[in-house]
């Protein structure tokens, strides 16, 4: 018989992340949303200090084949880095989706780096967040012409052969923590640069930029809708000069866009954790309807048949379905990065789909809520204005979705879009 139950690590950490949900992420949640780009150092010291007490550098899974070397009772047992990142993604966005996105440690940047760069690469770049301060990363693709086709992307890197540099010039906008890991810490930002802009995709690649480095400046702060704990800045490369070394993949122009797809691997990874982060707003915002709803003495009755039923219980019903299916969806595509397997589709499947529910079930709890739903005094209005960026970054849905199509029908980028 198929088995839906949590194994027991899952369980554990996700009643550890619980308490960090609620006694240091709610409690702050209001006053975090009111002063957008104030930095919540108190959660950010206390979760650098927490995930290297439990033996991780930061979010970001450990390299399993170097675990399985550390530990080899370790395999011997399922591998569940990934599912365990989703655990605590879930939860600690159900706490608060913008001061998670503050979290410490290696975030959307280590992914970048863990899926395309050098075993090299991945000791110089990821070792830094096990040091004594909390490090941040961030990951930019996005330029004014450049967000769902990145074939657009106009920042160039050009080879100085003789300092054996690159030098990067162009802008980004919409990076999430970029100012934290650039100027708020010895931190790192993944960027997505042009060899060669004739080439198109196949002239893409990314490069680290580290704290620091002279001709790259965070220029603008963006004010939100919703994640406001989140900082999300404009970043503008002037003659940024870069070691050779700090370029994730072949420096080459192939003539397919293998270098390219290297990148785009980083998504396999972050969509289902954005998919993760979405579930834990819808069911921050799902339980808050039916705590309200029992104390007015309302409860769902679940065994009644469905013409029987409420419109109420119907919706309410029909809402935890979906978070359910999006769910099984984020955890599938999890479960299959963590077994090595290609979770393409899944991933933009999970993302999809959570990215939709966490909109629907927020706009339909403030609806059912009525008044309550939009006061201030509850955090409701709050996560309806949190969800809806799961839609956007990271892909789209629609993007998603074609990325899901192309998939099924057996069609290129070129053929479908
Ligand atoms: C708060 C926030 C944080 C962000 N963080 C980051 C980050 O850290 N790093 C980063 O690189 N980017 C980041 N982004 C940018 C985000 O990824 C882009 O906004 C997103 O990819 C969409 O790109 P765009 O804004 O240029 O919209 P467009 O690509 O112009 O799309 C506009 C609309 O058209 C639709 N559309 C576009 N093409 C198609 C198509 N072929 N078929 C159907 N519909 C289509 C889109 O779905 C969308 O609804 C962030 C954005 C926000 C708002």
């Amino acid at each position: 018989m198929i088995s839906f139950e949590m194994p027991k690590p899952l369980v554990q950490t996700r009643t550890v992340v619980e308490t960090v949900a609620v006694n240091m992420m709610r409690p702050i949640s209001r006053e975090m949303d009111e002063n957008e780009h104030e930095i919540p150092w108190a959660y950010i010291q206390f979760m650098h200090t927490a995930t290297k007490a439990l033996g991780s550098s930061s979010m970001a899974p450990e390299d399993t084949e170097k675990e399985k070397k550390k530990d080899p009772e370790k395999e011997k047992r399922p591998p569940i880095n990934y599912q365990r990142l989703m655990v605590m993604v879930e939860m600690l966005s159900w706490g608060d989706a913008g001061i998670y996105l503050c979290t410490p440690g290696g975030m959307l940047g280590a992914a970048a780096v863990s899926a395309a760069g050098t075993p090299d690469q991945k000791k110089r770049f990821l070792s830094r967040f096990k040091g004594k301060e909390p490090v941040f990363d961030a990951m930019s693709m996005t330029e004014p012409q450049a967000g769902s086709d990145t074939s657009a992307i106009r920042t160039t890197a050009v080879l100085d052969e003789k300092t054996n540099e690159w030098i990067l010039n162009g802008e980004k906008i919409f990076v999430t923590a970029g100012n934290k890991a650039l100027v708020d810490s010895k931190g790192f930002i993944v960027v997505w640069a042009s060899l060669d802009l004739e080439a198109g995709r196949a002239g893409i690649r990314s490069f680290v930029i580290e704290a620091d480095t002279p001709g790259c400046k965070v220029t603008k702060f963006e004010e939100k809708l919703g994640i406001r704990a989140s900082d999300t800045v404009s970043i503008v490369m002037q003659d940024c000069r870069i070691p050779f070394e700090n370029i994730l993949g072949s420096p080459t122009i192939e003539k397919s866009t293998k270098g390219y797809k290297g990148a785009m691997e980083t998504f396999d990874a972050t969509r289902p954790i954005v998919a993760a982060s979405a579930l834990g707003v819808a069911r921050a915002a799902l339980e808050f309807v039916l705590e309200k709803l029992e104390a007015e003495g309302v409860t769902i009755r679940y065994n009644l048949p469905r013409q029987k039923m409420s419109n109420l219980e119907r919706e309410i019903i029909d809402l935890e379905t979906q978070l359910r299916q999006a769910w099984l969806l984020t955890i599938k595509a999890l479960w299959m990065a963590d077994n090595h397997q290609s979770n393409g589709m899944v991933a933009s499947m999970s993302k999809v789909k959570a990215g939709k529910v966490a909109t629907v079930i927020t706009q339909k709890a403030v609806e059912i809520m009525g008044p309550l739903g939009y006061s201030q005094e509850f955090l409701l209005e709050k996560w309806f204005r949190d969800a809806k960026i799961n839609d956007i970054f990271e892909g789209t849905g629609q993007i998603n979705l074609l990325v899901v199509a192309r998939n099924i029908l057996g069609y290129r980028g070129s053929q479908l879009r």
